[in-house]
């Protein structure tokens, strides 16, 4: 800061003309910080020298106005007015005070012709033609350019800042002279004569990129301008750069309301480069931020760029809403242009709404449509699924019902068959009647059943035909069944409840008789002997004489406690019967 301040101060004492400069580019760049700095170097040093001074105070009155600092303005105003009133008159700090008054009337729309603004300009100009210094001289047509160009009087700005370019390049000041191009080119928009004003930005940009000392900064400023004059030109994909970059630096440096245009002329090339869309959601956020940053004083700027791209982006609420804004801002001054135009709009928002309520009402029409015909489609889909569910609860059900009498079928069947099965291994094949298996769960079942009958013991009968096997041999094996089918059906015949018929052997058989007693069996037993005896045979057989041999034993649950034992004993008389003749009737001794 120390070094930066004593360079300057070498550069002013070497070069007299350059003093007025002093601070040119810190009072555009960082105003707030230049008036700071140009306060402490006044208070800290009584015996400057006065052109020192003035070119301080020029620089804090510039970046008063540029950092709308009222009262840093007001202190700077009041300190040249010291220095020019003094004994030692400076006429140059005089001059300076009426530029900053003219400069700031100028932007606040203060000033008249009477007395303010341009006027002081003017004479303080005239006062400044007679100075010896070159530079002062051009600095001061200079201050005439740019007051002109500011308060728009177009074709004195041209001229004027067309020497004041002419007197800078004659000093090699190319700082200078880019700012009066600049202010040139302001001069040259509000003519409309764009191209020109375009090439004098281009030139601006050029030499502040080659004048050192912040000069880029002030690139990048009239950047902006150039911004501007390219989208007049229809330029838009070259004016988006620009703006860009400047916005990164405004935003970078804190200086929101230059931000706030820069993001503008972004929507604006955004507009022309045909994304309305994107482009009215910047500019919304834009004026959203101004509003939120109080920034008032550009907001009808902001406004009404908004409506122009509202209007593009089919937002024709916005775009009016808008206008309507700018009015009401505008009211004390009440344009007939932009009533015209609020008129304009307010006519074809209205045909658009009308638009936009028929469209609205085809398309609700459309969508019932629609919806009925789903509906529709939905409700026979329905009733399909419906037909198809109860068709297929219906095959299923026959199904089922087929295969539960399928299997009920089988399953009748099955037991049958087991029932057979189960029958046929209790039954004799050839004779029909039980077989020896049927015999020993019959007699063991008996014998499970209780105590033993004392009145009338479980008698058991045991059959042998008598010579059988002679009689296979004389008749044949074929003839020998039939024997034994007519033995067995002469005994069936005589033997009845409770006694029961089994042919436990080849030519054997077994009579089981519960609670019945041996004399009862003995008599049953001779009946069954003399039958079979008497029995007469016919067709090959005729002339056959069969006997049998019949062995008894009751179950007095001593001797005969089991069925074994049992057995062994109806053998045992069955033997005696064998070998006492045959053709008999023997009981097993007790
Ligand atoms: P006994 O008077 O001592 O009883 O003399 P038997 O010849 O009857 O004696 P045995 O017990 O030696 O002979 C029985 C014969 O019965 C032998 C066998 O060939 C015959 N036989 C066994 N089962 C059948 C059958 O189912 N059919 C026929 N035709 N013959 C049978
Ligand atoms: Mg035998
Ligand atoms: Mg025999």
């Amino acid at each position: 800061m120390v070094s930066g301040a004593w360079l300057l101060l070498v550069a002013a004492t070497l070069v007299p003309g350059s003093s007025m400069n002093l601070l040119r580019g810190a009072a555009v760049i960082d105003p707030r910080g230049t008036i700071a700095r140009v306060r402490r170097e006044l208070d800290g040093d009584e015996n400057l020298a006065v052109q020192r001074k003035r070119a301080l105070l020029w620089g804090m009155g510039t970046a008063a106005i540029n950092a709308n600092d009222d009262a840093a303005l007001t202190e700077a105003l009041l300190r040249l007015d010291n220095l020019s009133s003094g004994t030692t008159g400076d006429a140059v700090a005089g001059a300076t005070a009426s530029y900053l008054r003219a400069r700031h009337d100028i932007a606040n729309g203060l000033g008249d012709d009477g007395g303010g603004g341009l006027s002081e300009a003017l004479q303080a100009a005239d006062r400044m033609l007679g100075q010896p210094d070159p530079a002062i001289r051009a600095w001061s047509r200079f201050q005439l350019c740019d007051a002109y160009a500011l308060d728009e009087k177009a074709d004195k700005a041209l001229s004027v800042c067309r020497q004041a370019q002419e007197d800078y390049r004659a000093l090699g000041d190319r700082w200078g002279e880019a700012d009066a191009l600049n202010d040139e080119g302001i001069a040259l928009m509000s003519k409309d004569r764009h191209a020109e004003a375009a090439e004098a930005f281009e030139r601006a940009r050029k030499l502040f990129g080659s004048a050192g000392s912040g000069g880029d900064e002030l690139a990048i400023m009239v950047g902006d301008n150039l911004a501007q004059a390219y989208l007049k030109l229809g330029r838009p994909a070259d004016a988006l750069p620009l703006s860009q970059l400047s916005f990164k630096h405004e935003l970078s440096a804190g200086r929101i309301s230059d931000s706030l245009f820069s993001s503008a002329d972004i929507a604006r090339a955004e507009a022309a480069l045909g994304r309305p869309q994107q482009a009215y959601e910047r500019i919304h956020d834009t004026v959203a931020r101004a509003r939120q940053a109080g920034i008032g004083g550009q907001l009808t700027d902001l406004l009404k760029t908004e409506s122009q791209i509202a209007e593009q982006a089919g937002q024709l609420k916005q775009a009016l809403a808008d206008v309507r804004e700018v009015l009401a801002f505008t009211a004390a001054t009440n344009t007939p242009k932009l009533r015209a135009m609020e008129a304009e709009l307010e006519q074809r928002y209205a045909a658009r709404e009308r638009d936009l309520q028929i469209g609205e009402l085809e398309r609700s029409n459309r969508l019932k449509d629609l919806q009925l015909k789903a509906a529709q489609i939905q409700a026979s889909a329905e009733h399909q699924r419906q037909k198809f569910i109860n068709l297929i609860v219906l095959v299923v059900a026959a199904a089922l019902m087929a295969i539960s009498l399928l299997l009920l079928q089988l399953w009748r069947g099955q037991r049958r068959h087991m029932a057979e099965l189960f029958a046929q291994t209790l039954r004799d094949p050839l004779t029909g009647i039980d077989n020896r298996r049927a015999f020993q769960e019959r007699a063991l079942a008996m014998l499970g059943a209780g105590q033993v009958p004392a009145a009338h013991p479980h008698a058991l009968l045991l059959i042998d035909i008598d010579h059988f096997k002679h009689i296979n041999d004389t008749v044949g094996h074929p003839q020998g069944d039939c024997v034994l089918l007519a033995v067995s059906g002469c005994l069936a015949a005589r033997i009845s409840q409770p006694c029961h018929l089994a042919r436990i052997g080849g030519e054997e058989f077994a009579v089981l008789c519960p609670a019945y007693g041996e004399e009862a069996a003995l008599r049953l037993a001779e009946v069954l002997r003399g039958a079979v005896a008497a029995l007469a045979m016919d067709g090959e057989l005729a002339g056959l004489r069969v006997t049998i041999s019949i062995g008894v034993a009751v179950f007095d649950g001593k001797r005969c406690h089991d069925l074994s034992t049992w057995m062994r004993a109806a053998d045992g008389a069955l033997y005696m019967a064998k070998s006492g003749g045959r053709d008999r009737v023997m009981a097993a001794a007790a």
